[in-house]
Formats: structure tokens, sequence, C-alpha cells
């Protein structure tokens, strides 16, 4: 199959929804990674983007939505206690990176939340992927658009380097703002958590569970990098993720990284933008982590070194993907 790369214009978006309505896979950007999407309610659609991905079947979708009309299509109503919780996120954080576990609708095909009776559901803000939503017609489930493991997508260049020849086309929509996935939370459970950490932080919701008179949310795992869990909450969250070919290794300080690249040559070595020098050190943020990555490999480099000083290691959210990147599992 030849992969498709198309520009942002209203005919190729009415292309792209109809080939998602003839059952097939189109990558399309979101203000977090770029996401694979497929037709929430075309069972074997969404069956092969998993095929597509490489993704193990244990591990469940995001439905993405274009307006709160939507909902009713792929979820439950929920418990009325947590009903104006919800709206009030909803109110705060969307359309935005915010993705929410809702009890799930009957006629949401199992295969999309991994047979569980949750289902996880994000609004998206970027404006091609709300045109997309709504040229196909129904909600779209969309997992970052690469090959399981790898680092996630943050341009169309990076979705055709991993599945060039395996989905039908992709929307070229630039580089994405945020760069890191949404953050996940569970709303339903005795208390607040939260399952992935993204670029809306604990401090944010906190402030909305408290107005609502809740109590703060709380890291599934009880540790912050969500690792490590016996029974994670979110299955994905236990797989190996966001890791390049080349090893990547960590370090406290810019010093120490250069000491490490002297015994790991070919090494780049990444720290935060005001160390960045074009040359040896590139950038280290939320927004350029994947890119980086994955040019450590194309670029031929063995090693990348990740300085992860004090300021790094506050960023749960990036911490939490350096710290998979570098995981050995
Ligand atoms: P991805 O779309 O690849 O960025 O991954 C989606 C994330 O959401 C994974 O970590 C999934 O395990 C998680 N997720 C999706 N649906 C559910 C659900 N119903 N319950 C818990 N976690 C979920
Ligand atoms: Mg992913």
């Amino acid at each position: 199959m030849d992969t498709q790369r198309f520009s942002y214009n209203k005919q190729s978006i009415q292309e792209a929804a109809q080939l998602l309505r003839s059952g097939e896979l189109v990558a399309f950007p979101t203000e977090t990674v770029y996401g694979l999407g497929a037709r929430v309610f075309d069972e074997s659609a969404v069956r092969r983007i998993f095929v597509a991905k490489g993704r193990p079947s244990d591990n469940p979708l995001i439905v993405h939505c274009a307006e709160k009309a939507d909902l009713m299509r792929v979820s439950e109503p929920l418990p009325s206690n947590r009903k104006q919780l919800f709206d009030a996120l909803y109110e705060a954080f969307c359309p935005g990176a915010l993705t929410v576990l809702l009890p799930k609708h009957s006629s949401v095909p199992n295969v999309v939340t991994a047979g569980l009776n949750t289902v996880a559901i994000r609004f998206p803000a970027h404006p091609i992927a709300q045109a997309l939503i709504r040229a196909a017609g129904e909600p779209l489930v969309a997992p970052s658009a690469n090959r399981s493991g790898y680092p996630s997508p943050t341009t169309a260049q990076h979705v055709l380097h991993d599945l060039s020849g395996r989905i039908a086309a992709v929307i070229d929509g630039g580089a994405c703002a945020v760069g890191i996935e949404s953050t996940v939370v569970n709303i339903l459970t005795e208390s607040l958590t939260i399952l992935r950490p993204g670029s809306i932080t604990k401090e944010q919701l906190d402030k909305t569970a408290l107005e609502q008179g809740f109590q703060p949310f709380v890291y599934a795992s009880g540790k912050e990098s969500g690792e490590n869990n016996a029974a994670p909450l979110s299955p994905g969250m236990k797989y190996r993720h966001y890791a390049p070919n080349a090893t990547v290794l960590l370090a406290s300080s810019l010093e120490e990284a250069s000491l490490l690249a002297t015994t790991n040559s070919p090494a780049l070595i990444l720290a935060r933008p005001e160390y960045a020098d074009g040359a040896t050190v590139h950038e280290l943020s939320e927004q350029s982590l994947y890119g980086a990555l994955r040019k450590a490999d194309s670029e031929g480099f063995q090693t990348v070194i990740l300085v992860c000083d004090s300021e790094v290691q506050n960023n749960i959210a990036l911490m939490n993907r350096i710290s998979k990147a570098a995981s050995e599992q």
C-alpha cells in the first residue's frame, strides 16, 4: 500500500474522511503527538491499528471526540457524584491534552478498550483533528502513530518513517505544539487518580478537584513515573515505550554528560534549552524530546545522554517519558 501524504485543506480532509469511512487508517496531527485514526465503531479497522503499530492487544485506545455531544455515543452517563467534576474538568481543560476514563457504552467494540468497562476519552484541540473527526461522522480512536515501543511521532515525517506502506494516509500539519502525550485520569475510583502524567499537571487538576469538593489527585502507581506497578491500572504503562535504538543514558549535569560521552561515543547530548549549542548539545524539552531521540538513530549515534538536572526532574511528565526511554525492559 502506498501511503498518501496530504497537506491540510478542505478537500484533503474530505478525502481522508472518505478513507476512514471505507475502513482505512489515517494518521493526523493533534496538539500532543500524531495519532493513527480509525472510526471507533469500525471494529475491523480498529483491529488493524494494533497490527500496523505492532501494539499489544491488551493496551486500550483513546477515543477522540470533536464535541461534548459525541459522549452520548461512546460512554454511559457518569455516576451523579462525578458528573459535576467531569463538567468542571471539561470546562477547564477541554479541548486539550486531558484524557478522562468514562463508563463504556456497549456499542463501543471491546477491542477498543481491551475488554475494560471504561473508555478513555479526549477532545483534541488541534483544528485538523477536529475537522477530521467531524468529517468522519463519528469519534476516532487514535493511539500515537508510531511503531509500538519507539518514540511517539511529532511530525508527519516521523509517521512515514514508522508506518509508510502500512496505513492509507497521513495529514501533514507540521510539528506538534505539546510534543508529549495527554494526561490520563480516572475520576471513577474512590480517590481521583493520574494514570499517566502529561502536560496538564497535577497542580492544575487539583485546583479543579478542590473547587468541586474532592481530595487532590494521586498518581496511580504510587510512584510518580507510573512504573513498576504489579497491576497497572492503565495497561499501556507496563510496556517499553519511547525508546530509540541508541542506548539512553541519564546524567545529572552537563559535566557528567560530557564525561559519559567520552566513553560512549558517538553520543548525542540533550539538555535544557539554555545549554543547547546546536553542535554537541541539543535541546531537551517536552516539545523536542521524541524528535531528538529519533534524530539519534537517524544520524547514527550509539548513545543519547539526557541531562536530568533538578529542573528537568521537577517536570514529572517529561521525566516519566525519559525514564521509560532509558528503561531496559
Ligand atoms: P497512546 O494512545 O498510545 O498514547 O496510549 C493510550 C494510553 O491510555 C495507554 O497508556 C492506555 O493504557 C491508556 N488507556 C486507554 N484506555 C484506558 C482505559 N479504559 N483504562 C485505563 N487506561 C486506558
Ligand atoms: Mg503511544
